[in-house]
Protein backbone atom coordinates (compact mmCIF):
# COMPACT_ATOMS: atom_id res chain seq x y z
CA UNK A 1 0.00 0.00 0.00
CA UNK A 2 1.05 3.51 -0.91
CA UNK A 3 -0.56 6.64 1.07
CA UNK A 4 -0.71 10.08 -0.50
CA UNK A 5 -1.54 13.19 1.68
CA UNK A 6 -0.41 16.39 1.50
CA UNK A 7 1.62 15.91 4.92
CA UNK A 8 3.65 13.24 6.22
CA UNK A 9 1.52 11.35 9.38
CA UNK A 10 4.89 13.63 11.52
CA UNK A 11 6.73 16.37 10.63
CA UNK A 12 10.00 16.74 10.50
CA UNK A 13 11.33 19.49 13.15
CA UNK A 14 14.73 20.73 14.95
CA UNK A 15 14.76 19.88 18.37
CA UNK A 16 17.06 22.43 21.00
CA UNK A 17 20.07 20.76 19.69
CA UNK A 18 19.56 21.32 16.37
CA UNK A 19 18.56 17.56 15.20
CA UNK A 20 15.81 17.06 13.55
CA UNK A 21 13.16 14.52 15.02
CA UNK A 22 9.46 13.62 14.15
CA UNK A 23 6.75 15.31 15.77
CA UNK A 24 4.03 12.86 15.52
CA UNK A 25 0.40 13.89 13.90
CA UNK A 26 -2.68 12.39 16.34
CA UNK A 27 -5.56 13.08 13.40
CA UNK A 28 -7.66 9.91 12.99
CA UNK A 29 -6.74 9.36 9.66
CA UNK A 30 -3.08 8.59 10.77
CA UNK A 31 -4.24 6.28 14.15
CA UNK A 32 -5.77 4.15 11.41
CA UNK A 33 -3.73 4.03 8.58
CA UNK A 34 -0.11 4.01 9.91
CA UNK A 35 -0.57 0.58 10.89
CA UNK A 36 -1.49 -0.51 8.26
CA UNK A 37 1.08 0.73 5.97
CA UNK A 38 3.80 -0.32 9.01
CA UNK A 39 2.68 -3.88 8.84
CA UNK A 40 2.60 -4.33 4.79
CA UNK A 41 5.71 -2.36 4.76
CA UNK A 42 3.92 0.26 2.62
CA UNK A 43 4.78 3.92 2.03
CA UNK A 44 3.73 6.99 3.01
CA UNK A 45 4.31 10.39 0.25
CA UNK A 46 4.25 13.34 1.83
CA UNK A 47 5.49 16.74 2.78
CA UNK A 48 7.66 16.82 5.60
CA UNK A 49 7.10 20.32 6.86
CA UNK A 50 9.52 23.26 6.35
CA UNK A 51 12.25 22.01 8.20
CA UNK A 52 13.19 19.21 6.31
CA UNK A 53 16.28 19.78 4.41
CA UNK A 54 16.14 17.63 1.10
CA UNK A 55 18.89 15.02 0.96
CA UNK A 56 19.59 14.74 4.60
CA UNK A 57 18.42 11.48 6.06
CA UNK A 58 15.08 11.18 7.59
CA UNK A 59 14.94 10.57 11.10
CA UNK A 60 14.03 7.24 12.56
CA UNK A 61 11.52 7.12 15.51
CA UNK A 62 12.65 7.15 19.33
CA UNK A 63 13.08 4.07 21.16
CA UNK A 64 10.56 5.75 23.50
CA UNK A 65 8.08 6.69 20.40
CA UNK A 66 4.55 4.85 20.79
CA UNK A 67 2.63 6.55 18.09
CA UNK A 68 0.93 4.39 15.65
CA UNK A 69 4.23 5.94 13.55
CA UNK A 70 6.89 4.40 15.79
CA UNK A 71 7.02 1.89 13.42
CA UNK A 72 7.13 3.48 9.90
CA UNK A 73 11.21 3.76 9.48
CA UNK A 74 12.87 6.02 7.09
CA UNK A 75 12.40 3.64 3.99
CA UNK A 76 9.02 3.58 4.41
CA UNK A 77 8.36 7.18 4.16
CA UNK A 78 8.46 8.98 0.87
CA UNK A 79 8.88 13.31 1.30
CA UNK A 80 8.24 15.12 -1.25
CA UNK A 81 10.53 18.36 -2.00
CA UNK A 82 8.27 21.29 -2.21
CA UNK A 83 9.93 24.90 -2.55
CA UNK A 84 8.46 28.04 -0.13
CA UNK A 85 7.13 29.47 -3.27
CA UNK A 86 5.54 26.53 -4.52
CA UNK A 87 3.93 25.62 -1.40
CA UNK A 88 2.63 28.99 -0.93
CA UNK A 89 0.73 29.52 -3.95
CA UNK A 90 -0.23 25.44 -4.59
CA UNK A 91 -0.98 25.36 -0.38
CA UNK A 92 -1.94 28.64 0.88
CA UNK A 93 -3.28 29.73 -2.70
CA UNK A 94 -5.25 27.07 -4.74
CA UNK A 95 -5.57 24.35 -1.63
CA UNK A 96 -7.12 27.42 1.25
CA UNK A 97 -7.72 30.47 -0.64
CA UNK A 98 -9.65 28.48 -3.99
CA UNK A 99 -10.62 24.78 -2.89
CA UNK A 100 -11.42 25.55 0.58
CA UNK A 101 -13.98 27.81 0.39
CA UNK A 102 -15.27 26.69 -3.28
CA UNK A 103 -15.97 23.12 -1.85
CA UNK A 104 -17.53 24.38 1.16
CA UNK A 105 -20.21 26.54 -0.89
CA UNK A 106 -18.78 29.78 -0.06
CA UNK A 107 -17.74 31.25 -3.51
CA UNK A 108 -17.52 34.95 -2.97
CA UNK A 109 -14.38 33.71 -0.50
CA UNK A 110 -12.88 31.96 -3.54
CA UNK A 111 -10.08 33.46 -5.30
CA UNK A 112 -9.52 31.96 -8.91
CA UNK A 113 -5.85 32.83 -10.07
CA UNK A 114 -3.66 31.14 -13.14
CA UNK A 115 -0.65 31.38 -10.62
CA UNK A 116 -2.34 29.36 -8.07
CA UNK A 117 -3.46 26.59 -10.59
CA UNK A 118 -0.03 26.28 -12.41
CA UNK A 119 1.39 25.87 -8.72
CA UNK A 120 -1.16 23.34 -8.02
CA UNK A 121 -0.27 21.08 -11.50
CA UNK A 122 2.98 21.06 -10.77
CA UNK A 123 2.92 20.06 -7.02
CA UNK A 124 0.23 17.29 -7.83
CA UNK A 125 2.94 16.31 -10.52
CA UNK A 126 5.85 16.13 -7.73
CA UNK A 127 3.76 14.13 -5.46
CA UNK A 128 2.89 11.60 -8.52
CA UNK A 129 6.73 11.39 -9.37
CA UNK A 130 7.63 10.72 -5.74
CA UNK A 131 4.95 8.11 -5.41
CA UNK A 132 6.04 6.38 -8.56
CA UNK A 133 9.31 5.99 -7.30
CA UNK A 134 7.84 3.85 -4.62
CA UNK A 135 5.99 2.38 -7.41
CA UNK A 136 9.41 0.60 -8.40
CA UNK A 137 10.41 -0.15 -5.30
CA UNK A 138 7.16 -2.22 -4.44
CA UNK A 139 4.84 -3.51 -7.36
CA UNK A 140 4.86 -7.26 -7.92
CA UNK A 141 3.27 -9.47 -10.53
CA UNK A 142 1.16 -11.23 -8.10
CA UNK A 143 -1.13 -8.82 -6.24
CA UNK A 144 -1.85 -5.22 -7.32
CA UNK A 145 -0.58 -2.42 -5.29
CA UNK A 146 -3.11 -0.15 -3.28
CA UNK A 147 -2.30 3.77 -3.98
CA UNK A 148 -4.51 5.43 -1.45
CA UNK A 149 -4.57 9.28 -2.78
CA UNK A 150 -6.01 11.44 0.59
CA UNK A 151 -8.05 14.76 -0.18
CA UNK A 152 -8.60 17.96 -2.50
CA UNK A 153 -4.71 19.07 -2.08
CA UNK A 154 -4.08 16.11 -4.46
CA UNK A 155 -7.19 16.38 -6.92
CA UNK A 156 -4.71 15.53 -10.31
CA UNK A 157 -2.12 13.37 -8.99
CA UNK A 158 -3.91 9.90 -10.34
CA UNK A 159 -3.94 10.80 -13.82
CA UNK A 160 0.15 10.51 -13.68
CA UNK A 161 -0.06 7.95 -11.49
CA UNK A 162 -1.95 5.76 -13.82
CA UNK A 163 -0.27 6.59 -16.47
CA UNK A 164 3.13 5.29 -15.46
CA UNK A 165 1.77 2.31 -14.35
CA UNK A 166 0.25 1.92 -17.68
CA UNK A 167 3.67 2.18 -19.44
CA UNK A 168 5.52 -0.32 -17.21
CA UNK A 169 2.45 -2.66 -16.69
CA UNK A 170 2.41 -2.74 -13.02
CA UNK A 171 -0.66 -4.06 -11.69
CA UNK A 172 -2.00 -0.82 -9.16
CA UNK A 173 -5.36 -0.32 -7.52
CA UNK A 174 -5.79 3.54 -7.38
CA UNK A 175 -8.01 5.27 -4.87
CA UNK A 176 -8.98 8.88 -3.24
CA UNK A 177 -10.67 9.57 -0.66
CA UNK A 178 -12.18 13.36 -0.45
CA UNK A 179 -12.08 14.82 3.16
CA UNK A 180 -13.90 17.63 2.82
CA UNK A 181 -18.34 18.37 0.76
CA UNK A 182 -18.08 17.93 -3.21
CA UNK A 183 -20.02 20.68 -4.15
CA UNK A 184 -23.18 20.85 -6.63
CA UNK A 185 -22.59 21.57 -10.50
CA UNK A 186 -23.73 25.19 -9.80
CA UNK A 187 -20.69 26.12 -7.92
CA UNK A 188 -17.77 23.82 -9.25
CA UNK A 189 -18.38 24.68 -12.61
CA UNK A 190 -17.11 27.88 -11.34
CA UNK A 191 -13.63 26.65 -10.53
CA UNK A 192 -11.81 27.68 -14.36
CA UNK A 193 -10.39 24.54 -14.54
CA UNK A 194 -13.20 22.24 -13.37
CA UNK A 195 -12.54 19.33 -16.36
CA UNK A 196 -9.26 18.69 -15.29
CA UNK A 197 -9.96 18.03 -11.39
CA UNK A 198 -12.87 15.74 -12.67
CA UNK A 199 -10.65 13.80 -15.21
CA UNK A 200 -8.00 14.01 -12.27
CA UNK A 201 -10.26 12.03 -9.30
CA UNK A 202 -11.19 9.65 -12.77
CA UNK A 203 -7.98 8.43 -12.87
CA UNK A 204 -9.24 6.49 -10.15
CA UNK A 205 -11.06 3.12 -9.60
CA UNK A 206 -12.60 4.54 -6.45
CA UNK A 207 -13.46 7.50 -5.21
CA UNK A 208 -14.47 8.16 -1.56
CA UNK A 209 -17.19 10.90 -0.04
CA UNK A 210 -17.95 11.13 3.32
CA UNK A 211 -21.77 10.99 2.84
CA UNK A 212 -24.51 10.19 -0.62
CA UNK A 213 -24.91 14.11 -1.00
CA UNK A 214 -21.27 14.91 -2.14
CA UNK A 215 -21.20 11.69 -4.02
CA UNK A 216 -24.63 12.87 -5.90
CA UNK A 217 -22.68 15.90 -6.65
CA UNK A 218 -19.25 14.62 -7.66
CA UNK A 219 -21.28 12.19 -10.10
CA UNK A 220 -23.72 14.78 -11.94
CA UNK A 221 -20.69 17.15 -12.32
CA UNK A 222 -18.90 14.40 -14.05
CA UNK A 223 -22.27 14.16 -16.41
CA UNK A 224 -23.20 17.57 -16.56
CA UNK A 225 -18.89 19.18 -17.28
CA UNK A 226 -17.45 15.99 -19.05
CA UNK A 227 -20.55 14.20 -20.98
CA UNK A 228 -19.57 10.71 -19.38
CA UNK A 229 -22.24 8.35 -19.12
CA UNK A 230 -23.15 7.53 -15.42
CA UNK A 231 -25.14 5.49 -13.62
CA UNK A 232 -26.36 7.22 -10.27
CA UNK A 233 -27.96 4.46 -9.16
CA UNK A 234 -25.21 2.08 -9.04
CA UNK A 235 -23.23 5.41 -8.19
CA UNK A 236 -20.49 4.44 -11.74
CA UNK A 237 -18.73 6.93 -14.03
CA UNK A 238 -17.56 5.47 -17.29
CA UNK A 239 -14.29 6.83 -17.55
CA UNK A 240 -11.66 6.04 -20.46
CA UNK A 241 -13.40 2.53 -21.09
CA UNK A 242 -13.08 1.88 -17.01
CA UNK A 243 -15.67 2.52 -14.54
CA UNK A 244 -14.88 4.56 -11.68
CA UNK A 245 -16.91 3.75 -8.42
CA UNK A 246 -17.87 6.37 -6.36
CA UNK A 247 -18.97 5.58 -2.54
CA UNK A 248 -20.03 7.60 0.53
CA UNK A 249 -18.06 6.21 3.49
CA UNK A 250 -18.38 8.44 6.52
CA UNK A 251 -15.27 8.46 8.18
CA UNK A 252 -15.10 7.41 12.00
CA UNK A 253 -13.26 8.22 15.19
CA UNK A 254 -11.29 6.41 17.22
CA UNK A 255 -14.00 5.42 19.37
CA UNK A 256 -12.10 3.01 22.14
CA UNK A 257 -9.11 5.49 22.41
CA UNK A 258 -11.28 8.18 23.24
CA UNK A 259 -13.56 6.52 25.73
CA UNK A 260 -10.46 5.58 27.20
CA UNK A 261 -9.51 8.96 27.80
CA UNK A 262 -12.27 9.89 28.75
CA UNK A 263 -12.11 7.62 31.62
CA UNK A 264 -8.56 8.88 32.70
CA UNK A 265 -9.83 12.58 32.54
CA UNK A 266 -9.34 15.03 35.32
CA UNK A 267 -12.82 17.36 35.99
CA UNK A 268 -12.47 20.97 35.46
CA UNK A 269 -16.14 21.25 34.92
CA UNK A 270 -17.83 21.22 38.37
CA UNK A 271 -20.74 18.94 38.61
CA UNK A 272 -23.40 21.88 39.26
CA UNK A 273 -22.37 23.52 36.28
CA UNK A 274 -24.25 23.32 32.86
CA UNK A 275 -21.73 24.12 30.31
CA UNK A 276 -22.48 24.01 26.27
CA UNK A 277 -19.41 23.40 24.98
CA UNK A 278 -17.80 24.22 21.25
CA UNK A 279 -15.11 23.49 20.38
CA UNK A 280 -13.85 24.30 16.38
CA UNK A 281 -10.60 25.59 14.56
CA UNK A 282 -11.21 29.05 14.33
CA UNK A 283 -12.56 28.93 10.50
CA UNK A 284 -14.92 30.68 8.42
CA UNK A 285 -16.46 27.53 7.90
CA UNK A 286 -17.53 26.99 11.40
CA UNK A 287 -20.37 29.38 11.90
CA UNK A 288 -18.86 30.87 15.25
CA UNK A 289 -20.05 33.87 14.88
CA UNK A 290 -23.89 32.88 14.54
CA UNK A 291 -23.10 30.38 17.32
CA UNK A 292 -22.58 33.56 19.97
CA UNK A 293 -25.33 35.81 18.36
CA UNK A 294 -27.75 32.54 19.17
CA UNK A 295 -26.29 31.84 22.61
CA UNK A 296 -26.88 35.99 23.32
CA UNK A 297 -30.28 35.65 21.75
CA UNK A 298 -31.15 32.71 24.50
CA UNK A 299 -30.27 35.07 27.08
CA UNK A 300 -32.25 37.71 26.36
CA UNK A 301 -35.29 35.66 25.64
CA UNK A 302 -34.65 33.29 28.41
CA UNK A 303 -33.21 35.54 31.58
CA UNK A 304 -33.69 32.44 33.75
CA UNK A 305 -30.36 30.64 32.34
CA UNK A 306 -28.31 34.03 33.58
CA UNK A 307 -25.63 32.69 36.05
CA UNK A 308 -26.97 29.15 35.09
CA UNK A 309 -24.94 28.51 32.48
CA UNK A 310 -21.51 28.70 30.31
CA UNK A 311 -20.96 28.79 26.66
CA UNK A 312 -17.54 27.25 26.80
CA UNK A 313 -15.90 27.63 23.14
CA UNK A 314 -12.48 26.41 22.23
CA UNK A 315 -11.41 28.24 18.89
CA UNK A 316 -8.18 26.71 17.57
CA UNK A 317 -5.56 29.48 15.71
CA UNK A 318 -5.57 28.51 12.08
CA UNK A 319 -4.10 29.85 9.09
CA UNK A 320 -3.22 32.79 11.78
CA UNK A 321 -1.40 34.53 8.66
CA UNK A 322 -4.23 34.88 6.03
CA UNK A 323 -6.69 38.18 6.00
CA UNK A 324 -9.91 37.09 6.61
CA UNK A 325 -8.75 34.64 9.35
CA UNK A 326 -7.87 37.72 11.38
CA UNK A 327 -11.03 39.74 10.45
CA UNK A 328 -12.65 36.24 11.67
CA UNK A 329 -10.98 36.45 15.01
CA UNK A 330 -11.23 40.40 15.39
CA UNK A 331 -14.92 39.58 15.16
CA UNK A 332 -14.98 36.78 17.84
CA UNK A 333 -12.67 38.91 20.38
CA UNK A 334 -15.42 41.76 20.22
CA UNK A 335 -18.51 39.45 19.88
CA UNK A 336 -17.01 37.78 23.18
CA UNK A 337 -16.45 41.21 24.91
CA UNK A 338 -19.81 42.65 24.14
CA UNK A 339 -21.78 39.83 25.23
CA UNK A 340 -19.92 39.01 28.38
CA UNK A 341 -19.91 42.56 29.13
CA UNK A 342 -23.43 43.19 28.78
CA UNK A 343 -24.80 40.11 30.50
CA UNK A 344 -22.07 39.13 33.26
CA UNK A 345 -22.69 39.70 36.73
CA UNK A 346 -20.52 40.28 39.83
CA UNK A 347 -19.74 35.98 40.04
CA UNK A 348 -20.89 35.04 36.54
CA UNK A 349 -19.66 35.74 32.96
CA UNK A 350 -21.74 33.78 30.34
CA UNK A 351 -18.99 32.90 27.79
CA UNK A 352 -15.47 31.32 28.50
CA UNK A 353 -13.31 31.56 25.34
CA UNK A 354 -10.03 29.86 24.83
CA UNK A 355 -7.75 30.77 21.98
CA UNK A 356 -5.78 28.25 21.33
CA UNK A 357 -5.38 23.99 21.37
CA UNK A 358 -6.13 21.62 23.98
CA UNK A 359 -4.38 18.04 24.38
CA UNK A 360 -7.18 15.66 23.39
CA UNK A 361 -6.73 14.13 27.03
CA UNK A 362 -8.07 17.28 28.55
CA UNK A 363 -10.74 17.94 25.63
CA UNK A 364 -11.97 14.18 26.37
CA UNK A 365 -12.97 15.52 29.73
CA UNK A 366 -14.67 19.07 28.47
CA UNK A 367 -16.86 16.66 26.34
CA UNK A 368 -17.58 14.09 29.17
CA UNK A 369 -18.84 16.83 31.71
CA UNK A 370 -20.69 18.72 29.22
CA UNK A 371 -24.02 19.37 29.39
CA UNK A 372 -24.44 20.02 25.38
CA UNK A 373 -22.47 19.66 22.36
CA UNK A 374 -23.36 22.81 20.31
CA UNK A 375 -21.74 21.85 16.43
CA UNK A 376 -22.89 24.53 13.91
CA UNK A 377 -20.74 24.55 10.72
CA UNK A 378 -22.43 26.65 8.16
CA UNK A 379 -20.86 23.71 6.05
CA UNK A 380 -18.77 20.97 6.84
CA UNK A 381 -17.33 18.11 5.06
CA UNK A 382 -17.49 15.79 8.18
CA UNK A 383 -16.89 17.31 11.85
CA UNK A 384 -14.85 14.65 14.20
CA UNK A 385 -16.24 16.92 17.15
CA UNK A 386 -19.53 15.86 16.95
CA UNK A 387 -18.20 12.34 17.22
CA UNK A 388 -15.65 12.33 19.46
CA UNK A 389 -18.43 14.30 22.20
CA UNK A 390 -20.90 11.42 22.25
CA UNK A 391 -17.60 8.71 22.47
CA UNK A 392 -17.02 10.36 25.62
CA UNK A 393 -20.43 10.80 27.02
CA UNK A 394 -19.85 8.45 29.53
CA UNK A 395 -21.80 10.04 32.46
CA UNK A 396 -24.86 9.11 33.42
CA UNK A 397 -27.65 11.11 32.46
CA UNK A 398 -25.87 12.10 29.47
CA UNK A 399 -25.95 15.31 27.69
CA UNK A 400 -27.29 16.58 24.11
CA UNK A 401 -25.96 16.61 20.56
CA UNK A 402 -26.94 19.68 18.70
CA UNK A 403 -25.72 19.66 15.17
CA UNK A 404 -25.85 21.52 11.78
CA UNK A 405 -27.44 19.61 9.26
CA UNK A 406 -24.65 21.43 6.72
CA UNK A 407 -21.98 19.13 8.43
CA UNK A 408 -21.49 15.38 7.09
CA UNK A 409 -21.68 14.34 10.46
CA UNK A 410 -25.72 16.11 10.93
CA UNK A 411 -26.46 13.52 7.88
CA UNK A 412 -25.53 10.60 9.92
CA UNK A 413 -26.08 11.19 13.55
CA UNK A 414 -29.89 10.96 13.21
CA UNK A 415 -30.85 11.31 17.09
CA UNK A 416 -28.71 14.51 17.52
CA UNK A 417 -30.97 17.70 17.36
CA UNK A 418 -30.92 19.30 14.22
CA UNK A 419 -30.43 23.33 13.52
CA UNK A 420 -29.89 25.70 10.60
CA UNK A 421 -27.26 28.04 11.85
CA UNK A 422 -28.10 30.78 9.39
CA UNK A 423 -31.59 31.18 11.26
CA UNK A 424 -30.62 32.56 15.06
CA UNK A 425 -34.16 31.79 16.59
CA UNK A 426 -34.14 28.36 15.40
CA UNK A 427 -30.90 27.74 16.72
CA UNK A 428 -32.00 29.70 19.90
CA UNK A 429 -35.10 27.37 20.17
CA UNK A 430 -33.09 24.53 19.46
CA UNK A 431 -30.44 25.11 22.59
CA UNK A 432 -33.52 25.74 24.90
CA UNK A 433 -35.01 22.41 23.84
CA UNK A 434 -31.18 20.81 24.21
CA UNK A 435 -30.96 22.37 27.30
CA UNK A 436 -34.59 21.21 29.36
CA UNK A 437 -34.42 17.69 27.22
CA UNK A 438 -35.68 15.22 29.99
CA UNK A 439 -33.10 12.67 31.69
CA UNK A 440 -34.89 9.53 29.51
CA UNK A 441 -35.03 11.21 25.89
CA UNK A 442 -31.28 12.26 26.74
CA UNK A 443 -30.23 8.40 27.66
CA UNK A 444 -32.01 6.96 24.62
CA UNK A 445 -30.85 9.40 22.32
CA UNK A 446 -27.31 9.19 23.02
CA UNK A 447 -27.25 5.49 23.56
CA UNK A 448 -28.20 5.15 19.99
CA UNK A 449 -25.73 7.50 19.19
CA UNK A 450 -22.66 5.97 20.88
CA UNK A 451 -23.68 3.01 19.62
CA UNK A 452 -23.17 3.85 16.10
CA UNK A 453 -19.92 5.55 16.59
CA UNK A 454 -18.74 2.24 18.10
CA UNK A 455 -19.71 0.56 15.03
CA UNK A 456 -18.49 2.75 12.69
CA UNK A 457 -15.00 4.07 14.10
CA UNK A 458 -12.16 4.65 12.17
CA UNK A 459 -11.23 1.43 11.24
CA UNK A 460 -14.46 0.18 10.17
CA UNK A 461 -14.01 3.67 7.64
CA UNK A 462 -10.96 1.66 6.44
CA UNK A 463 -12.05 -1.67 6.09
CA UNK A 464 -15.29 -0.14 4.13
CA UNK A 465 -12.79 2.02 2.10
CA UNK A 466 -10.36 -1.24 1.40
CA UNK A 467 -13.49 -3.58 0.49
CA UNK A 468 -14.94 -1.25 -2.10
CA UNK A 469 -11.59 -0.99 -3.82
CA UNK A 470 -11.63 -5.10 -3.28
CA UNK A 471 -8.43 -5.59 -1.15
CA UNK A 472 -9.88 -6.85 1.82
CA UNK A 473 -10.03 -10.99 2.31
CA UNK A 474 -12.75 -12.84 3.15
CA UNK A 475 -11.61 -12.89 6.75
CA UNK A 476 -11.65 -9.42 6.78
CA UNK A 477 -7.91 -8.33 7.05
CA UNK A 478 -6.45 -5.81 4.44
CA UNK A 479 -4.84 -7.43 1.01
CA UNK A 480 -2.47 -4.94 0.31
N1 LIG B 1 -8.84 19.32 18.41
C1 LIG B 1 -7.77 19.23 19.26
N2 LIG B 1 -7.55 20.22 20.17
C2 LIG B 1 -8.34 21.31 20.25
C3 LIG B 1 -9.46 21.39 19.39
C4 LIG B 1 -9.69 20.39 18.48
O1 LIG B 1 -7.04 18.23 19.23
O2 LIG B 1 -8.09 22.21 21.06
C5 LIG B 1 -9.10 18.25 17.43
C6 LIG B 1 -10.39 17.53 17.69
O3 LIG B 1 -10.17 16.51 18.67
C7 LIG B 1 -10.75 16.97 16.30
C8 LIG B 1 -10.10 17.95 15.35
O4 LIG B 1 -9.26 18.79 16.13
O5 LIG B 1 -10.19 15.68 16.11
C9 LIG B 1 -11.13 18.79 14.60
O6 LIG B 1 -11.71 18.02 13.58
P1 LIG B 1 -13.06 18.45 12.85
O7 LIG B 1 -13.41 17.41 11.86
O8 LIG B 1 -14.14 18.74 13.85
O9 LIG B 1 -12.73 19.84 12.14
P2 LIG B 1 -11.55 20.28 11.15
O10 LIG B 1 -10.62 21.11 12.00
O11 LIG B 1 -10.90 19.03 10.59
O12 LIG B 1 -12.23 21.13 10.11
Amino acid sequence: MIVISNRLPFVIQKDDKGSTIRKHSAGGLVTAVAPVVVEHNGKWVGWPGPDYDFGAPLPESSPDDTTPTAGLKSSNVIPVPLSPNLYQSYYNGCCNETFWPLFHSMPDRAVFSADYWEAYVEANLLFAKNTIKGLDDMCTDDEPTLVWIHDYHLMLAAHAIREYAAKKQYKIKLGFFLHIPFPSWDLFRLFPWADEILQGMLACDLVGMHIHDYCINFIDCCNRRLGTRVDSKDMLVEHGGRYVRVAPLPIGIPFSRFVSLAKEAKRTIPEDKKVVLGVDRLDYTKGLPQRLKAFELLLVKHPEYIEKIELLQIAVPSRTDVKEYMELKEQMDQLVGCINGRFSTATWSPIRYIYGTIGQQELAGFYRDAAICFVTPLRDGMNLVAKEFVACQINSPPGVLIVSPFAGAGQNMLEALLCNPYELTETMDTLHRALTMPEDERTLRMNYLRKREQNQDVNFWMKSFLKAIGRLSEEGSPVV
